[in-house]
């Protein structure tokens, strides 16, 4: 696997940040400006930039990954929830380490 980014804010979250659920190649934080009232981040240690390159992953680690989303949602108490991913600049994404972001503990609308 290659190794973290020294420049990678969540490269260097998966390594010292507050970790609500690691397992497994994936750590889960708490996101630092909520929109919901439970407002988590999914990072994978693997370092890849956006869900675009989704197969620079094995196959058993995307499994595990989204079972992993799953299980971090459980955890937090969650049935109901609104799993996101933000793909390049166009789709809001801010921060060039793959994260599913998983909100919930309000009613999501019908629209993002
Ligand atoms: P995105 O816009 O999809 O790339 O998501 C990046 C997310 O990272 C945003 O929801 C930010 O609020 C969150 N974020 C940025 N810096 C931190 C941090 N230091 N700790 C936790 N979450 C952060
Ligand atoms: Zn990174």
């Amino acid at each position: 696997m290659p190794g973290p980014r020294d420049d990678c804010l969540f490269c260097t979250l998966v390594r010292d940040g507050d970790h609500v659920h690691a397992a497994d190649g994936f750590v889960a934080i708490a996101d630092i400006n909520p929109q919901a009232p439970v407002h988590l981040l999914v990072l994978p240690e693997r370092h890849v930039d956006t869900f675009r390159d989704v197969d620079d992953f094995p196959a058993d680690e995307v499994k595990r990954m989204l079972e992993f989303v799953a299980a971090t949602a459980a955890r937090a108490g969650l049935t109901d929830y609104r799993v996101v991913v933000n793909v390049g600049p166009g789709g809001g994404q801010t921060v060039f380490h793959l994260h599913w972001h998983i909100l919930g503990g309000r009613t999501m609308g019908e629209t993002l």
